[in-house]
């Protein structure tokens, strides 16, 4: 029953990056209008950090910035994920341009003629696609994990046995199963499990680790799933004795 991810229910993130003032604030008001959280950085040496620590769940990045230009970090944000960028560009033939290099961009919208409707029609097919493809993957996923989860009920099942989460738990469980073999810092998960970051210490998610650990082993005492990697984060081992 995992057809459903518990992240298409809270509000997308768009991050925009745009050094137009007048254009970045018809974007947010448009995007904010359309049901979106949309935050606004000018700045292109900003951008990666920004991306990192508040994990947007789609970028509008305009190629010409200040700092550092658009292609080179649409390059940048490939080397460590794969959430849509959208390019703004200034021209058509910048457009052009974009499609015969390796910009690793989802999309791009010309600026000229600018029509924030087509903005707004562009990020919603686009994360939507992106959802329908999650969706697959967790389809997938579940088919042959030992947890199953109930998003919409907010239930996890491990050998069929209901597992008394918290919401926090069942979020860092969720996360976890996501991608399965892969290391998640406690910085992504700490993005993930709060909307608030910064008023949660990171040794927080060492606690809930705990918690979520002690639960599947009084299902089944030999769950060894959550694995720590000393140094950088955990993961969820699924290949294993679990
Ligand atoms: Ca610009």
């Amino acid at each position: 029953m995992m057809s459903a991810n518990p992240e298409s229910t809270r509000t997308a993130r768009v991050l925009v990056v745009e050094d137009e003032p007048k254009l970045a604030s018809l974007l947010m008001d448009y995007l904010r209008a359309a049901g979106f959280e949309a935050s606004w950085i000018a700045d292109g040496a900003a951008v990666i950090d920004q991306v990192r620590s508040q994990q947007p769940d789609l970028v509008l990045l305009d190629l010409m910035l200040p700092g550092r230009d658009g292609l080179s970090l649409c390059r940048e944000l490939r080397t460590f994920s794969d959430m849509p960028v959208i390019m703004l560009t200034a021209r058509v033939e910048e457009a052009d341009r974009l499609d015969g290099l390796e910009s690793g961009a989802d999309d791009y919208i010309c600026k000229t003629p600018f029509s924030p409707r087509e903005v707004i029609a562009r990020v919603r097919t686009i994360l939507r696609r992106v959802q329908v493809q999650n969706d697959r993957q967790q389809d997938r996923l579940s088919a042959q994990s030992p947890i199953r989860m109930d998003v919409e009920a907010y239930r996890a099942y491990y050998k069929g046995a209901l597992l008394p989460l918290t919401p926090v738990e069942f979020r860092l469980l969720r996360v976890l199963l996501s991608a399965p073999g892969h290391v998640f810092t406690r910085d992504q998960l700490l993005a993930r499990l709060h909307d608030d970051p910064r008023s949660v210490n990171d040794r927080a998610v060492d606690s809930h680790i705990k918690n979520l650990r002690r639960k599947l082993e009084a299902v089944d005492a030999s769950a060894d799933l959550i694995r720590s990697v000393y140094g950088v984060g955990f993961r969820l081992e699924l290949s294993g004795r679990g």
